[in-house]
């Protein structure tokens, strides 16, 4: 324990201290315009070492998956091995220029195009698009597809698309911004989707349904195949958000229940560094029904010759150059190091995992949809009078986990969504269960404990909404 307070780096700068020194210049000096200075700006003067130590300190109040867990549902943060790293920084790719002919890029062609085929077999689609930089801007490539399918059958009035009530928020969003108009379809009593609801809204200007499966409170949708048929016999598309392939990589093929275009995370499910809404890529399946439509240009191969080509339909570029390569390559070293086989065991052991948290947990958290779980699970935090999912929350903190996701999805009352992936060991998911349980009992003893939690942070419980409207970014001495 550091019992001296931590100096803060702007306190020690002393007049005159430089961290660089510099030769003389050798060229004429041109005053910079005194409009472009600004007098009022009071950066401290320091050394290079204080600087780097200000640096280091800051950064290890950092949470990182990297140095401890994080169960955070929906988001698929799963331990992103360094392969996939030392992969995305040969070189060859690093240093790859952008504006450099395919001629003179076969090497990274080729990876697009190999990770095409790759993703092809896993979702069972026809054609796959890697540009898309995360999976909203999918879902939103995926919408303008089936908007363009629709116009290109001169049926313009198709503008409804159908959204059942656990979806990510990004479902309604995308759809709005494509110029869509959204129907929330409800939850039935087992957490899938009202399938008379959804029968009622399957009128001739349907443009399609937008579904998650599993779906965001961790439960296969059952009904998907008489879902999509439902749907597609009232001449509409189904979109599939694809953020929780964690689940059915390896099991199953999306294209063969029906689902017409899709977006994969590849941050997610094939292991990038993400979050703070860092590089993505979400990839655009599509079955024989859109593959025309798919973002592009797309990797093509002709006697060992690779090019990039846009498919006769497309609905454009959504993304300069080849996307956000770097991932890419993560993604493929990923796949090619894991198998097919490998793939297989990573649904399985994301989907046991969660079963096992859920099992040790549910008499105590109660579950809403109490089913068999598929990756991730959603349980409440208000199994006690006073206690709320915001201080078991903060009270894990404490324990040196990084929270669940609280407060989603919106149609269960205080949230708690679980998703452990599959890279965490048996002995890291019981130190987690006994954090929770502990934290049950303390929520009986002492809610206090709770209600000022955390207690072990630089700052402690804040003011939410002031933080998000007003927040301090700066230094304030
Ligand atoms: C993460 C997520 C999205 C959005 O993906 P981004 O890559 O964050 O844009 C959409 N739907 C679900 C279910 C998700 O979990």
């Amino acid at each position: 324990m550091n019992l001296r307070p931590e100096p803060l780096a702007y306190e020690l700068s002393s007049p005159g201290r430089v961290g660089v020194s510099l030769p003389g210049c050798d060229v004429p000096e041109t005053p910079v315009p005194s409009s472009l200075l600004r007098v009022e700006l009071d950066l401290p003067e320091l050394d290079e070492l204080t600087v780097v130590r200000h640096f280091t300190r800051l950064s290890q109040k950092n949470y990182s998956i990297d140095t401890q867990y994080y169960p955070l549902g929906s988001c698929t943060m799963k331990y992103n091995p360094k392969a996939n790293e030392a992969a995305a920084a040969l070189p060859g790719w690093r240093g790859a220029h952008p504006l450099v002919s395919d001629a003179h890029n076969q090497g990274a062609i080729e990876l697009i195009y190999r990770l095409q085929e790759s993703l092809k077999a896993i979702g069972g689609f026809k054609t796959v698009s890697l540009q898309p930089a995360a999976g909203a801007h999918g879902e939103l490539a995926g919408v303008f597809m089936i908007r363009a399918y629709h116009l290109a059958y001169g049926n313009p009035g198709r503008v409804k698309m159908l959204i059942p009530d656990s979806a990510h928020g990004t479902n309604p969003a995308s759809c709005t911004m494509a110029g869509l108009t959204t129907v929330t379809i409800p939850s039935d009593a087992e957490g899938g989707v009202d399938m008379e609801r959804l029968a009622a809204e399957c009128d001739d200007t349907v443009a399609g349904i937008m579904i998650t499966n599993p779906s965001t409170l961790g439960l296969f949708e059952r009904n998907i195949e008489k879902i999509a048929k439902m749907v597609h016999d009232a001449s509409g598309l189904v979109y599939g958000d694809g953020a929780n392939m964690n689940a059915l990589t390896g099991v199953l093929r999306p294209a063969d229940v029906g689902i017409d275009v899709m977006h994969f995370n590849l941050h997610k499910t094939f292991s990038t560094p993400h979050g703070g809404g860092g590089p993505g890529v979400g990839m655009v399946g599509a079955a024989a029904s859109l593959a025309e439509y798919v973002p592009g240009p797309i990797a093509a191969e002709k006697n060992g010759k690779y090019s990039m080509e846009m498919p006769s339909k497309s609905i454009g570029r959504i993304k300069a150059f080849y996307g956000n390569f770097a991932v890419l390559v993560r993604a493929y070293t990923y796949i090619r190091m894991l198998g097919a086989d490998g793939l297989v065991r990573l649904a399985e052991n994301a989907v046991l995992n969660a079963n096992y948290i859920k099992a040790r947990l549910e008499k105590v958290y109660p579950v809403k949809y109490p089913r068999r779980c598929m990756h991730e699970f959603v349980a409440m935090g208000n199994f006690i009078d006073g206690i709320h999912t915001l201080d078991i929350a903060k009270r894990l903190i404490d324990y040196g986990f990084h929270p669940p996701t609280i407060y989603f999805p919106l149609i269960v009352p205080e949230a708690l969504m679980i998703e452990p992936t599959e890279t965490e060991s048996k002995e890291t998911l019981d130190a987690f269960i006994e954090a929770m349980l502990k934290i049950a009992e303390e929520a009986k003893s002492n809610p206090e404990l709770l209600h000022d939690a955390p207690h072990g942070t630089p700052v402690g419980r804040l003011d939410e909404v002031a933080a998000a409207r007003n927040p301090v970014l700066c230094y304030r001495g």
